[in-house]
């Protein structure tokens, strides 16, 4: 019973998180995983863990659902996805 408040509790900066965060980063050799608009991987040196799909879209802490990132990706992200989607003749 105490375990399932806990759980539904935002990320951030609680330990599950910090703890979630560490496993997804090993798993990916601590190299950013965000992906190039021409479809390479960054593959620099991650310290952040990235929503694949945002918690807002329902997306969840599961590790299919994380990847590392780069500071630099993590906060280039949402200017990259609106000069793409900006790409109107
Ligand atoms: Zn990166």
């Amino acid at each position: 019973m105490v375990g399932m408040a806990s759980a539904l509790k935002p990320t951030g900066s609680t330990a599950a998180w910090r703890r979630i965060r560490i496993a997804i980063l090993r798993r990916d050799g601590y190299r950013c995983q965000m992906m190039h608009g021409d479809g390479r991987i960054c593959g620099q040196p991650a310290t952040d863990v990235d929503h694949i799909v945002r918690r807002e879209h329902g997306g969840t802490d599961a590790p299919g659902n994380l990847r590392a990132a780069c500071t630099r990706c993590n906060r280039g992200w949402r200017r990259t996805q609106r000069s793409v989607t900006r790409t109107v003749p």
